[in-house]
C-alpha cells in the first residue's frame, strides 16, 4: 500500500513525486513510456527559471534523479484503470495493480500533430509545437504557423516579434480565436495570412527548409521557403480511461482549479492534463507541487 500513486512521469509527476517523499509520504510513479514526458523531445529549454540553457532530455533526467534519490518508487507501466473505494484507491496496469491512499493524475498531453510524411522526424528540427518554447531560434528568419485557433494566432503574435515573415496558415476562412487577435495581427506587416489553405509537404533532409500548401478552394499549391513550421491545432489529452473516477471537459481535459483537487476525496491531477490556460514546464512542475502538498494534506486527515 502506497501513500500516494502518481501517474505519469513527466515535469508534474516528478515534481509531485519529489514534494511526496520530502512530505513523509512513500510515491509511486507510475508510466507507461519512460521518464520525463514531452520535454525529452526538444533539444533546448531556455526558459525553465534558474537554468539558462539545458536540453529537455537533461532537465527531465535531472528532475527524475531528484525524485528517485529521495526515494520515490518507478515502475514503467501503463495505468490502464483506476478505482476508488474510498481510502483505497486502486490503480491497475495490464498485468498488476496497486493501491494508495491518494492518486494524483499527471498524464499530461499529446500535441495534436498534422499527419504530414516525416513530422516526427523534423520534430525539434524545424517542426515545433511552442512558439514560446521554441521561438527564439527562429530570430530573422521565415515561419509558418498552422491552426485557427487563440493559440494559433497568439503564436504567429509572438513569433512576429522574432522571425523576418510569418506565414499564418488556416484551413477554413475564418479564425476560430477571438476577432481582437485577428485584428492585432492584421496590423503587423511582416505577417501574412494564407486562408483555405492546407499544409501537404514538408521539405528538407535534416532540416526543415520549406513547406508546400495547398489552397482548398482553388486547388493552387505553393512553396514556402520557411525554416520553421509551428502546429497549433490542439492538443489532445488521453484520459478517457479514468472518466468513471474523474470528470473530464469537453475536450478530455481532467477538472480542476488551481488547487488541483478534483471532486473525488483523495484525488488529484497536476500539468497538462488539467483544464488550464498555460501549459509548460513552470506550470507542469508548480501544479505538482500543489497536488502533492493536497494529498498530503489529504492523507494526513485519514490518519485523525
Ligand atoms: C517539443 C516540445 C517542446 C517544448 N518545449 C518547452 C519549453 O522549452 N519550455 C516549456 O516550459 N515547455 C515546453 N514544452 C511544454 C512542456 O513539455 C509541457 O508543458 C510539460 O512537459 C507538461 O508536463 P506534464 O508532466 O504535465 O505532462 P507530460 O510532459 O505530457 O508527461 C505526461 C507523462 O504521463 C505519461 N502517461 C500518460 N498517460 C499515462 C498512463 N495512463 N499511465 C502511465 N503513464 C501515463 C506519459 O507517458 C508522459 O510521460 C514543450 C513541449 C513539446 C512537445
Amino acid at each position: 500500500m502506497y501513500d500516494i500513486i502518481i501517474i505519469g512521469a513527466g515535469p508534474a509527476g516528478l515534481s509531485a513525486a519529489v514534494y511526496g517523499q520530502r512530505g513523509g509520504k512513500n510515491t509511486l510513479i507510475l508510466d507507461g513510456k519512460g521518464y520525463g514526458g514531452q520535454i525529452i523531445n526538444t533539444p533546448e529549454v531556455e526558459n525553465y527559471p534558474g537554468i539558462k540553457s539545458v536540453s529537455g532530455f537533461q532537465l527531465a533526467s535531472q528532475m527524475y534523479e531528484q525524485a528517485v534519490d529521495l526515494g520515490a518508487e518507478v515502475i514503467f507501466e501503463k495505468a490502464e484503470t483506476v478505482e476508488d473505494c474510498g481510502s483505497v484507491k486502486v490503480v491497475r496496469t495490464q498485468n498488476r495493480q496497486y493501491e494508495a491512499k491518494a492518486v494524483i493524475f499527471a498524464t499530461g498531453a499529446k500535441n495534436r500533430p498534422l499527419g504530414l510524411d516525416r513530422e516526427a522526424q523534423l520534430t525539434g528540427a524545424g517542426v515545433s509545437y511552442c512558439a514560446a518554447c521554441d521561438g527564439a531560434f527562429f530570430r530573422g528568419r521565415d515561419v509558418a504557423v498552422v491552426g485557427g485557433g487563440n493559440t494559433a494566432l497568439e503564436d504567429a503574435e509572438v513569433l512576429s516579434g522574432i522571425a523576418n515573415k510569418v506565414y499564418l496558415i488556416h484551413r477554413r476562412d475564418t479564425f476560430r480565436g477571438d476577432l481582437a487577435n485577428v485584428k492585432r495581427l492584421q496590423l503587423k506587416d511582416n505577417i501574412e495570412f494564407l486562408l483555405d489553405t492546407v499544409p501537404v509537404e514538408l521539405t528538407g533532409e535534416h532540416m526543415v527548409e520549406g513547406l508546400r500548401v495547398r489552397n482548398v478552394k482553388t486547388e493552387e499549391e505553393q512553396q514556402l521557403d520557411v525554416s520553421g513550421v509551428f502546429v497549433a491545432i490542439g492538443q489532445m489529452p488521453d484520459n478517457k480511461a479514468f472518466e468513471n473516477v474523474v470528470p473530464l471537459d469537453r475536450t478530455g481535459y481532467i477538472e480542476a482549479g488551481e488547487s488541483c483537487r478534483t471532486e473525488r476525496a483523495g484525488i488529484f491531477t497536476a500539468g497538462d492534463c488539467r483544464t488550464k490556460k498555460v501549459r509548460q514546464l513552470a506550470t507542469a512542475a508548480a501544479d505538482g507541487a500543489v497536488a502533492a502538498l493536497a494529498a498530503i494534506e489529504y492523507i494526513n486527515g485519514m490518519q485523525k
